[in-house]
């Protein structure tokens, strides 16, 4: 069952020519994350200790997680992601378990990146329904605190995570030796729309389409949501039994992933 929990990569297979924009965030993440694994001398000839945890926040389906799986790929690391708010929701009675089990595997593993997905679920400040829940939760906590502070900067496992509300985190995660780094992964702007529709385009038969355009119409739309446009557009043309996928398809996929996603976006703004 702990398979569930922890996703486990060897050097996964995403690299940083399939991510649209994020230019910046992704040299970020390459020096506090696969430089250390991979270059440590330079960091010892400097004498600068990495950071030790770098946080993602921005709103789901921004890339994070892709970001942190094309830097596993490049390190050539093991990639161990746990999603907090499973672990929380599934194994209860068992979270600190889990959290001494992942950074063994990870132990183990190295070259390694944890990744912890919506940390926000074991590392909020509030908990949000009070149940017998948030002391198991705490407890959670505690032990990935003390995993943080027992292992060593220098060490060839490194910590990421995620979360969508990075002002609902407990402030003893984001302390020096902790996720001492934190990054705002926010939403395309038009020149990051423009790359992600043709990165998700680019194997499809399309005519006519102009992803100018398309960038004015998906304005708040995250990479997730691109990516989706993309396959109903094609989903669409396979459907109407066509040779192409046209601007047409387009619009009709703007509109139903709009639809599906309703207000969604209104609340990351
Ligand atoms: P969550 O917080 O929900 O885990 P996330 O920010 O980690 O979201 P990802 O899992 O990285 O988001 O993105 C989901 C999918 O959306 C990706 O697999 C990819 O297909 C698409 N996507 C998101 N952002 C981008 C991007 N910048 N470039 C290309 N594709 C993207």
């Amino acid at each position: 069952t702990r398979v569930r929990v922890m996703e486990l990569e060897e050097s996964p297979n995403v690299s940083f020519d399939m991510i649209g924009g994020l230019r910046n965030e992704i040299e970020e993440v390459r020096e506090a994350v696969e430089y250390p694994l991979t270059r440590p001398e330079v960091f010892e000839k400097i004498g600068v200790e990495p950071p030790k945890g770098i946080l993602l926040f921005g709103p789901p389906g921004t890339g994070k997680t892709m970001i942190a799986k094309a830097v596993a790929n490049r390190a050539n690391a093991t990639f161990i992601r746990m999603s907090g708010s499973e672990l929380v929701h599934k194994f209860i009675g068992e979270g600190a378990q889990m959290v001494r089990d992942l950074f063994l595997l990870a132990r183990e593993r190295s070259p390694s990146i944890v990744f912890i997905d919506e940390i926000d679920s074991i590392g909020s400040m509030r908990t949000q329904d009070g149940t017998s829940g948030s002391a198991e939760v705490q407890r959670t906590l505690m032990q990935l605190l003390a995993e943080m502070d027992g292992f060593d900067n220098r060490g060839n496992v490194r910590i990421m995570a995620a979360t969508n509300r990075v002002d609902m985190l407990d402030p003893a995660l984001l302390r020096p030796g902790r996720f001492d780094r934190i990054l705002e992964v926010s939403l395309p702007d038009e020149t990051a729309r423009s790359d992600i529709l043709k990165i998700h385009s680019s194997r499809m038969n399309i005519k006519d389409v102009s992803i100018e355009k398309l960038v004015s119409l998906t304005e708040n739309m995250t990479g997730a949501e691109l990516q989706s446009i993309c396959r109903e557009a094609g989903m669409n043309a396979v459907r109407n039994n066509a040779d192409y996928v046209t601007f047409d398809d387009f619009i009709y996929s703007i509109d139903k992933v709009t639809k599906k996603t309703g207000s969604s976006d209104i609340m990351y703004m």
